[in-house]
C-alpha cells in the first residue's frame, strides 16, 4: 500500500467551519440584540485573521486574539463591550457547530478500516474536541492533535515532530496530510517531509514555494489518490 498513515485537518476539510463561524456570530449578535450584516461579518473576519496572523508571527499570545477580537470589532461600531466575556460566549457558540462538510463522515468511516487516521488541527482544544465528539467522528481516529495542547501549530516543524513522535512505528514515506490550507497543511507537510493532499474546492492558484503532492477539489476524490 502506498500509504499507511493519513493526517486530517478539521476545519473546511472535514467540518464546515465557514458555516459554524457564521452561525456562532449570528447567535452572539442575537444575544446582544443586534443584527449581523454581511459588512460586519466581513469586518470581523478581517480583524480575526489579522490577529491570528500576529499570533502566528509570535507578536501576540492566543488570549489576546480571543479576548480582543470582539472589543476591536465593536469599537468600529462605536459600542463598548467586554471583549473577554464576549469572546467566551462566541467560543461557546463555536463549540456547538459541527456541520459536516459534504459526506466527510462516510469517507472517514471507509478509510478507517484500511488506514491509521489522525487529526491534526490548529485551534482551541476544548472547542475542537467538542465539535469532533458531536460530529461522531472521534472513534475513527487513533489520536487527535490540537495545536493548543501541542504548544506549536501547523505549519511549524515542531508541531509535526510532536505528532510523529506519538505515532506508533511511524513511517514518513507512507504518511500524508490532507487539508484545505496551502500554508498550514501543505507547507507544513512539505517542511515535515511527508506527502500532501490539497483540498482545493475553489480552485485557488498555488504559489511557487509551496507544492502539494496531490490536489483534489472534493474529498471524495481522495480514493483515486490512494489507489
Ligand atoms: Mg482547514
Amino acid at each position: 500500500m502506498k500509504f499507511k498513515t493519513l493526517l486530517f485537518d478539521v476545519d473546511d476539510t472535514l467540518l464546515d467551519f465557514q458555516l459554524t463561524e457564521k452561525k456562532a456570530l449570528q447567535a452572539l449578535f442575537q444575544e446582544e440584540g443586534l443584527f449581523l450584516t454581511d459588512e460586519i461579518e466581513a469586518t470581523y473576519k478581517k480583524i480575526n485573521s489579522q490577529l491570528w496572523r500576529e499570533f502566528e508571527q509570535g507578536k501576540i499570545n492566543k488570549e489576546t486574539v480571543t479576548d480582543t477580537r470582539f472589543s476591536l470589532l465593536f469599537e468600529r461600531l462605536n459600542k463598548h463591550v467586554d471583549g473577554k466575556k464576549m469572546g467566551e460566549q462566541y467560543r461557546h457558540h463555536l463549540s456547538q457547530g459541527h456541520d459536516l462538510l459534504g459526506n466527510s463522515k462516510e469517507i472517514i468511516e471507509r478509510l478507517h478500516s484500511e488506514y491509521d487516521l489522525y487529526i491534526v488541527t490548529n485551534g482551541i482544544a476544548k472547542t475542537q474536541y467538542q465539535r469532533l465528539n458531536d460530529s461522531n467522528m472521534t472513534s475513527f481516529f487513533n489520536d487527535i492533535f490540537v495545536s493548543e495542547e501541542v504548544g506549536y501549530q501547523k505549519p511549524m516543524k515542531e508541531y509535526f515532530d510532536y505528532v510523529f513522535e506519538r505515532i506508533p512505528s511511524f513511517d514518513r514515506e507512507k504518511t500524508m496530510i490532507i487539508g484545505d490550507s496551502l500554508v498550514s497543511d501543505i507547507q507544513g507537510g512539505n517542511q515535515a517531509n511527508i506527502q500532501t493532499l490539497w483540498l482545493n474546492p475553489t480552485k485557488q492558484s498555488t504559489v511557487p514555494t509551496i507544492q502539494p503532492t496531490y490536489e483534489i477539489s472534493r474529498l471524495d476524490d481522495i480514493f483515486s489518490v490512494l489507489e
